[in-house]
């Protein structure tokens, strides 16, 4: 049997930024996964590298950042729990935070992201603020509004699902594999005694989250926008507020996660968007694009016979 591509990738989970990378061009997407040796061109590197670095100074202004050894796969996730805690804890005060991990499952496949961050407005609703930084002193085209739409969106139905209590052990274990009775490394426990946790395996710190999750007052995203920040001089270019809506986010998402499942072949640019091929690292190699000229020069010839 053919394997999926969330297996022939050995893939355990999604994240929220594989899925909004289709929205750009699945292919693309496809491609960064199949051929990750493949060099981006240095500029885009270092745009990459400034958006970075906006970000990081962002994190920095509300806490420092504390390295922290892992030995396992649950280490790692242990950390992600304890932020979650910490993050649930500053909401609760009212406080903004900022980084704050969000998973859950969809159609099956277990998805993680990090929403930059929630803050109460001045009218006490909780809002997700996106931070973009571009290289391009103008905000985008609407091909990269439509990405960036997606991407909040699907974090605003992580972050409502998780507060909402939809959350469960079973799927830490059954997909990503982990184990409930694994010791957690000396420095996060530690980590997690300095935030007020006493937990010495994964499963202590799991349940406290869910715990916490479930009998949290925190309420579901009331609104969302994406700021757009010019990388040089560091100033806002606009800001978007997005309107949620749930039933093309969930029919985008099916879309999208049929082709991790094996569902469907991957897609490229629509004939309309193949303007995205010329900024593409893949467009020399791109089967799609290939494909879509030779059916062109096909068509040429049977007009002109
Ligand atoms: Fe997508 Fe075009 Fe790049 Fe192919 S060349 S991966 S269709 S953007």
């Amino acid at each position: 049997m053919r394997r999926t591509p969330l297996e022939a990738f050995h893939l355990r989970y999604l994240c929220v930024t594989d899925l909004s990378a289709q929205v750009w061009c699945e292919q693309q997407a496809v491609y960064h996964k199949e051929k990750p040796s493949v060099q981006l061109p240095e500029k885009t590197t270092i745009v990459l590298n400034t958006g970075k670095s906006i970000h990081l100074a962002r994190e920095l202004q509300d806490h420092n950042l504390v390295p922290i050894k892992t030995r396992s796969r649950e280490d790692g996730w242990a950390i992600k729990m304890i932020n979650i805690l910490l993050t649930i804890t500053n909401l609760r005060k009212g406080q903004r935070v900022r980084e704050c991990p969000v998973f859950g499952v969809i159609e099956g496949v277990f998805v993680f992201g990090i929403i930059d961050q929630l803050n109460y407005t001045a009218k006490g609703e909780l809002q997700l603020n996106e931070l973009k930084t571009r290289e391009s002193a103008y905000m985008p085209v609407p091909a990269q509004k439509k990405r960036d739409r997606f991407q909040v969106s699907l974090y605003k139905h992580l972050f409502d699902a998780m507060v909402q209590g939809c959350l469960t052990q079973d799927i830490f274990i059954h997909h990503l594999h982990l184990k409930p009775k694994q010791s957690l490394g000396q420095e996060i426990q530690e980590h997690a005694q300095k935030a007020g946790f006493m937990v010495q395996c994964f499963e202590d710190l799991l349940e406290l989250v869910l715990l916490n999750l479930t009998h949290s007052d925190i309420p579901a995203i009331d609104s969302l926008q994406i700021e757009y920040i010019h990388q040089k001089t560091n100033t806002l270019l606009g800001t978007e507020v997005i309107t949620y809506n749930h039933d093309e986010l969930m029919s985008m998402s099916h879309y999208f996660l049929a082709y991790w499942k094996g569902q469907r072949d991957p897609n490229g640019v629509d004939i309309e968007d193949t303007w995205k091929c010329s900024y593409c690292v893949f467009a020399d190699v791109c089967d799609w694009r290939r494909q879509r000229a030779d059916s062109l020069i096909q068509k040429g010839r049977e007009k002109t016979t």
